[in-house]
């Protein structure tokens, strides 16, 4: 398990309390908000802005990831990013995070480390300080679950509520990526299983599989809106789908959507493996998961301001509830109802 190749320490050797200091000794703290980090009772926080943004998510071991090709690093790191794209999908900043883990005896101090070191290189990267945790032991599988707070003025929370007739529907980035990587994970899985000796195969992979694997969130996309006063009307980020979003989007604001097949952004590392197993990207866009773009709604005004912006796409408008959740498929015109297929992990 150890990626240094020496032995690897198992956990009853040093303890629960000698974990968590192994574990937290190179903390940081980035924010003047944190007050108090890890080694009391409770974490201080002193909020510099009207809103206090708190979000958790829980990943499982077998049900979210797969210790036999998923790096610890890149898990670590993962389990971070989409905490805070939650966060930034209120149009927040976040701050801190705090980590709880139930660890499967299989695991050694040393896989633990290259955990917590994919969590302090997301910590660095997004500029939020690890402020506490919880720490146990598991019986069955390895559980992480962190909670993300961020700050935010009152004026410029976004929920998924806001979107309005005519308002236009943009999404940051490119869609299908993760899941195409990992068709290709799962695809040279089975391979391995069959024959340990082949090598793997991912040549020509390298960016759909670090959008499964390395994850980021769109911190840059927030950072543009506060640069350009733009409040989008609605947003949401994509951990299921872009179709199954879209559907909760319109359902909370009460409207209906339409977009526009040949509008989705796919890059050709996408097209092209789905192509290869014969998958269709668009339908990879729509019922996919884990791309962790934001999908928002801005007022038609903005239309010159953000049409020629390389982090946004516009796919599509805004329309009554009574029209349904609609894509406009490529050359036909036909009207396609979209459907909330979400993500079976
Ligand atoms: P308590 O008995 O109050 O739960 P713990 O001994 O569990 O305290 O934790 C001691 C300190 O270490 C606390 O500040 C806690 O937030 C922090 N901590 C515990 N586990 C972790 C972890 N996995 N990651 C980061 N900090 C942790
Ligand atoms: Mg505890």
């Amino acid at each position: 398990m150890s990626e240094n190749g020496n032995e690897p320490t198992p956990l009853n050797e040093i303890g629960e309390f000698g974990l968590i200091d192994r574990l937290t000794q190179k903390i940081e703290l980035k924010n003047s908000s944190t007050i108090l980090g890890v080694g009391d009772d409770a974490a201080l926080i002193k909020n510099e802005k009207a809103l206090t943004v708190v979000s958790t998510d829980l990943l499982v071991e077998g049900v979210h990831f797969d210790l036999l090709y998923v790096p610890l690093k890149h898990l670590g790191y993962k389990a971070v990013v989409v905490n805070l794209s939650d966060i930034y999908s209120m149009n927040a900043t976040p701050t801190q995070i705090t980590v709880s883990i139930a660890v499967s005896n299989r695991m050694s101090v040393e896989a633990l480390e290259d955990i917590y070191e994919g969590i302090n290189l997301a910590c660095e990267m997004y500029g939020v300080d690890l402020v506490g945790g919880d720490t146990t032991s598991s019986l069955s599988g390895t559980v992480i679950s962190i909670t993300a707070i961020g700050e935010l003025d009152e004026a410029k929370a976004v929920k998924r509520s806001g979107a309005k007739e005519t308002d236009l529907i943009c999404v940051s980035g490119d869609l299908g990526a993760a899941f195409a990587g990992l068709q290709i994970l799962e695809r040279e899985k089975e391979v391995f299983k069959e024959h340990s000796t082949i090598q793997p195969d991912f040549s020509g992979k390298d960016y759909i599989l670090e959008r499964q694997l390395k994850p980021e969130a769109r911190k840059d996309l927030i950072e543009y809106f506060a640069k350009e006063g733009i409040v989008p009307t609605a947003m949401i980020d994509i951990s299921d789908g872009l179709s199954s979003e879209l559907i909760h989007l319109a359902k909370a604001s009460e409207v209906g959507v339409q977009i526009y097949e040949n509008k989705i952004p796919l890059d050709a590392q996408t097209i092209n493996t789905c192509e290869e197993l014969n998958l269709n990207p668009v339908m990879a866009a729509l019922n996919g998961g884990e791309d962790y773009e934001l999908l928002f709604t801005v007022p038609i005004e903005h239309f010159e301001k953000i049409k020629r912006e390389p982090l946004l796409t516009i796919i599509g408008h805004i329309t009554d509830q009574g029209s349904g959740n609609n894509m406009v498929a490529s050359g036909t015109e036909a009207l396609i109802e979209l459907k909330a297929q979400g993500w079976q992990h």
